[in-house]
């Protein structure tokens, strides 16, 4: 839902001397301002922020937290002075807005340190309030030693809790961005981490199959995984330390635990003002990023936008899309032509090493929004030319349109390249890309940093080899009750080495020579390692007759999506 753009704003000319005010002062209405500032000098801009600082780099938390940033202030990345001297903007910090009288176009303000309040008049009020931390309704959440990550002052705390207590274990509940970035820094701290998250993968917005590399990874690097499993509470330990309690009946040691089970819109000012919020619960936009007050806007992770993929609305809590939200507000404001264009969920994390990046809509997005036309390749292919010393692979998920080939998805997990390669597929998406575009794609190579043929391309390739029918696909889900001959064209000792079960094998360097020995009443779905020596197979076989299909991805695929569940 989005409100009605309108375009006969009653907004005063851009150059008139306009009482703008802005509720937040980081990532949306620090860029509000900032820009809003280089398009109208005689506006008078005020920013209220409830915490101490402005313009702080919330994205870098954690890896203060890890001591990875050591010194605090690099963390600010502009202060009060800066924005008085450079851009003429007042920033009043310790300052909350408590309630918007929209009739009277006022906003009340509390004062923090004092608790005195008064009212501030406006002609246009900016929202940009973000997301705050879901704060679990459990028992003892509120315990000294249970944190969440949002503000400088929380990171302060957790370091002086660690240092304090000279803390050495920590349970990080939920695995998402924010929860893994924690168990990074946690780790580097040389605590001993343990996640608990309810759902059965970690990193929740890519689809389950691409999180098993991830939740390997993490057990490999001494990280405890709990999944499927909840929180029932945190208790005090005998010790002097907590304990949290899983719904499994689990009780995990910890001397502190970080909360990170999602955010949610801050949308209490807008509700109690009557604006309309959606059904993903932020608060209702139009393209230029105005609320249903034709004088009020609103940026960030407190609205909701389109999802470009689906069409759908959408909350995205990241950084880029606060920031560009907050330039058009700005330019709204201004009085010049702007829209939004919507979100796309470009992201990546990084943890331990492992890169996880991703962009448009995951398999399990496409089937929530009702979206059945589509098709996906899976490829692990080196993150730059195998010749060259240190290929290791990325493992590649894209999902597309049939039958136009047009852009849904990608998703990557590997050591090297990965976000490189999402970020390609991302810009396609934006200009309604297809299969076709990433094959044509023209991308830097020299042995140590690509392949003549890219990641990119491979998956373009593919794709149009599907779309082509060259290489039709099995469907992995089918693969328990397929009447159809599972053939492994591996050589012996890979078979060996592990195989789906009900397949036999018959040797990609033998082909050519016992491919007589195959029946040809029956449809042969053909897997090999990543997916390569079985399209090779397919093409042979196609052209002498047999009804041959790929298993994407191979081997490879089949024992993420064995551990994920997908495949009985
Ligand atoms: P915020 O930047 O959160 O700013 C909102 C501000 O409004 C807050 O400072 C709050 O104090 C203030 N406020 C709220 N209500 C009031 C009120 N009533 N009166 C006055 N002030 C008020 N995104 C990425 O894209 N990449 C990352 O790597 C990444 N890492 C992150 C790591 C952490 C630990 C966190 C917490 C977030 C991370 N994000 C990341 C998300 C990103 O920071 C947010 O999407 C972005 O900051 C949203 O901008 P915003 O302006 O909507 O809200």
């Amino acid at each position: 839902m989005s409100a009605p753009t309108d375009q006969s704003s009653p907004s005063p000319p851009a150059s008139s001397s306009r009482r703008v005010l802005i509720v937040g002062g980081v990532a949306g209405g620090a860029s509000c301002a900032a820009r809003l500032r280089r398009l109208d000098e005689a506006a008078e801009i005020v920013v209220f922020e409830r915490g101490p600082y402005v313009s702080f780099a919330n994205c870098g938390l954690p890896y203060y937290v890890g001591n990875i940033i050591t010194d605090e202030r690099t963390l600010l990345v502009a202060s009060r002075e800066l924005f008085r001297q450079r851009f003429n903007v007042e920033v009043q910090t310790e300052t909350e807005v408590m309630a918007i009288d929209r009739p009277a176009r006022t906003i009340r303000v509390r004062d923090v340190r004092t608790g005195t309040s008064r009212d501030e008049r406006y002609d246009v009020l900016v929202l940009s309030p973000g997301a705050a931390p879901i704060r679990s309704p459990r028992p003892g959440v509120d315990r000294p030693g249970v944190f969440a990550v949002r503000t400088i002052p929380d990171t302060r705390q957790i370091r002086a809790w660690i240092a304090e207590r000279q803390a050495r274990t920590a349970v990080v509940v939920g695995g998402g961005f924010i929860g893994l970035e924690m168990v990074e820094n946690l780790v580097q701290r040389g605590l001993a981490v343990t996640v608990l998250e309810k759902l059965p993968q970690v990193m929740p917005p890519v689809d389950p199959e691409m999180a098993v590399p991830v939740a390997e990874h993490l057990a490999a690097k001494g990280v405890q995984l709990r999944l499927g499993d909840g929180l029932v509470g945190i208790e005090a330990s005998a010790n002097g330390g907590l304990s949290v309690v899983a719904e499994s009946g689990s009780r995990l040691p910890a001397d502190l635990v970080i909360l990170a089970i999602g955010v949610r819109p801050e949308t209490t000012l807008a509700k109690d003002a009557d604006l309309s919020l959606g059904p993903r619960g932020g608060i209702v936009v139009d393209a230029q990023m105005r609320t249903t007050d034709p004088h009020i806007w609103a940026v960030g992770d407190a609205v909701e936008v389109r999802d470009v993929v689906t069409g759908q609305e959408t909350v995205l809590p990241l950084a880029g899309p606060a920031n560009r939200q907050g330039r058009v507000a700005a330019e709204s404001i201004a009085g010049r032509a702007t829209h939004f264009r919507g979100v796309q969920a470009t992201a990546v994390v990084g943890v331990l090493g492992l890169t996880i990046a991703t962009t448009g809509a995951s398999e399990k997005g496409l089937q929530r929004a009702g979206v059945t036309r589509y098709e996906k390749v899976y490829l692990h292919p080196g993150h730059h030319a195998g010749y060259y010393p240190g290929a290791r692979p990325i493992h590649l998920k894209l999902l597309f349109a049939v039958p136009d080939g047009r852009l849904l998805g990608a998703q990557a997990v590997g050591f090297e390249g990965v976000e490189k390669r999402i970020d390609v597929i991302a810009t396609a998406i934006q200009f309604n890309g297809t299969v076709h575009d990433l094959a044509e794609a023209e991308l830097c190579y020299a042995p140590q940093f690509g392949a003549a043929k890219d990641p990119v391309n491979l998956a373009g390739m593919l794709a149009e080899n599907v779309l082509s029918g060259d290489m039709p696909l099995a469907d992995w889900a089918a693969l328990d009750r397929t009447p159809a001959l599972v053939l492994d064209v591996r050589e012996p000792h890979e078979f060996a080495a592990g195989h789906i079960q009900q397949a036999v094998n018959l040797p990609m360097s033998e082909l050519r020579t016992r491919y007589r020995e195959l029946p040809r009443d029956r449809d042969l779905w053909i897997c090999c390692g990543v997916g390569q020596r079985a399209y090779y197979a397919i093409r042979f076989l196609t052209q002498h007759g047999y009804h041959a299909r790929n298993l994407s991805g191979g081997y490879t695929t089949y024992k993420d999506l064995w551990a994920a569940g997908l495949i009985p």
